[in-house]
């Protein structure tokens, strides 16, 4: 059976690693000029390891991917690490202007000692923690939003200081409609020991990407695919470097949007609505300094009780609104600053909708943009102290999960026979993640494989 895969992510390099190993010729095209997709990686001259356009990390309950690290004998380059995750508050009356506050939030002695909430909202927070660590039933959670449910467990004061500035950042006008299940799989899913990979998961890539050719396959990058088009008897032609290549089976990758363009008949009318989940886009703006920006720094005296240090914090959410980012994420204080030159990295990150200013904004003026704010971070950082700085944008990096959503979902086989679809909105209830590409990539090779030994 020859297959094509449109799109060289994490999904479409697992299917094509899979069905290679099943004895199916495959290609893989992809359009950038690296593979990897979401989690692609790049690398300055003077650094050892690539470093991913958007942070990654793996959780330590990623068995999809990890037992894929496994089988391709990289289980040696994993690193275990322990990294601390803090909220930023601003809060009139700190002690220096425009202050803002870094507080740790990684364990439940944080959550006690965190400020504004009452010791009923703590408990409260702690059982709505509980709950969903321990409940395996996501089906019910969808029927009621995110809000509505921390609030009836959690309190709402705790909604309001905790959760909400954090939705609002990321799902913007859709964060009160997004389900409780979404809320259930983020809360259940994360680890605090968090994995990476020597190299960037760049080595994954690579390895992957090996994997396929040993067994025959091929990846091409450079490679747009614009259309597609069915043949009698079940052939699809793909068209590239103009010329025409038949294939028998066609598994799309990209977003269903995409997939939509390239070959329009793959929607009918019940599966129309596929185009109406929202997405939102993510951006970066990484910044290589010469001296660290969440960094051990000298810190006057709180008036919260909790410690205020920001030492070592590798994820910061950002709780005010008033900041033009969402989240920062200072890579090198979970990973050796050795392996970039010896210089320290921070991404700044933000989820869009279609229309952003941001969008079109150059990486010159993210950078100014951002820039006083970075220094309300760190009053000391200098913007002498960059070194090179970067930004990335991904369209459809985030669907949003509505009510219902598990009746809105793609399925992997479309109503075309042979045609199959498999993304990012396919691995509901969970939130995206390289664990759940793997996941549907094998999942997609499993049903390609079958379908292939029924028309025998
Ligand atoms: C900001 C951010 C942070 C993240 N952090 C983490 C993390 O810490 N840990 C984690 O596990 N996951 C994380 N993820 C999620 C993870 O990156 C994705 O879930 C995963 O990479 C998705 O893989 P995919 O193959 O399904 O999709 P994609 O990676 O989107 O792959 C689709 C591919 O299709 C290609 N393509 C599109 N159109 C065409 C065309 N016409 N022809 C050919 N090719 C085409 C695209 O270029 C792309 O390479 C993060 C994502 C984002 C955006």
């Amino acid at each position: 059976m020859n297959v094509a895969i449109v799109g060289g992510g994490f999904t479409g390099l697992s299917a094509a690693y899979e069905l290679v190993k099943k004895g199916h010729r495959v290609t893989v095209f992809e359009k950038e000029k690296t593979l990897g997709g979401l989690a692609n990686g790049f690398k300055q001259k003077n650094w050892d390891w690539h470093l991913e356009s958007a942070y990654h990390h793996l959780f330590t309950n990623d068995t999809a991917i990890l037992q894929l690290i496994h089988e391709l004998g990289l289980e040696g380059k994993l690193i275990l690490t322990h990294p601390i995750t803090a909220n930023l508050i601003s809060k009139p009356g700190f002690d220096f202007p425009g202050a803002a506050i870094t507080l740790p939030f990684n364990t439940p002695l944080h959550l006690l000692t965190y400020p504004e909430l009452s010791i009923i909202d703590k408990l409260r927070t702690g059982l709505l923690i509980i709950i969903m660590k321990l409940n395996p039933f996501w089906q019910p959670l969808e029927w009621i939003s995110a809000k509505n449910l921390f609030i009836a467990i959690g309190g709402s004061p705790a909604w309001q200081s905790l959760w909400e500035p954090l939705m609002i950042g990321k799902f913007g006008t859709y964060a009160e409609n997004v389900c409780a299940s979404w809320l259930w799989a983020r809360i259940k899913k994360r680890t605090q020991k968090l994995y990476y990979i020597q190299g960037g998961f760049h080595t994954l890539v690579s390895a992957l990407q090996q994997a396929i050719k040993r067994g025959g396959g091929t990846t091409l990058v450079n490679t747009e695919i614009s259309s597609i088009d069915k043949e009698a008897g079940n052939k699809y032609i793909v068209y590239w470097k103009k010329q025409k290549h038949d294939f028998d089976r066609i598994l799309f990758t990209t977003s269903t949007h995409i997939a939509n363009k390239i070959f329009p008949k793959i929607l009918n009318t019940s599966t129309q609505h596929l185009l109406q989940i929202p997405h939102l886009h993510a951006q970066t703006l990484i910044l290589e300094t010469k001296k660290p920006i969440l960094a051990p720094q000298p810190q006057k005296v709180s008036p919260f009780k909790a410690k205020v240090q920001n030492t070592g914090v590798y994820w910061l959410n950002i709780m005010d609104r008033t900041f033009p980012f969402l989240a920062v994420v200072a890579h090198t204080n979970m990973i050796d600053k050795k392996h970039y030159g010896g210089h320290h990295i921070t991404y700044f990150g933000n989820y869009l909708p279609d229309g952003h200013p941001y969008l079109t904004m150059t990486k010159d003026q993210l950078l100014k943009k951002f820039l006083p704010f970075i220094n309300r971070l760190n009053p000391s950082f200098l913007k002498s102290s960059v070194i090179s700085h970067t930004s990335f944008l991904a369209p459809f990096a985030q669907p949003v999960h509505e009510l219902h959503y598990s009746r809105r979902a793609p399925k992997l086989q479309t109503s075309i026979p042979g045609i199959f679809l498999a993304n990012m909105d396919s691995i509901y209830p969970w939130d995206r993640g390289t664990n759940y590409a793997v996941e549907l990539g094998i999942k997609a090779a499993k049903k390609i494989d079958e379908d292939a030994a029924e028309s025998f």
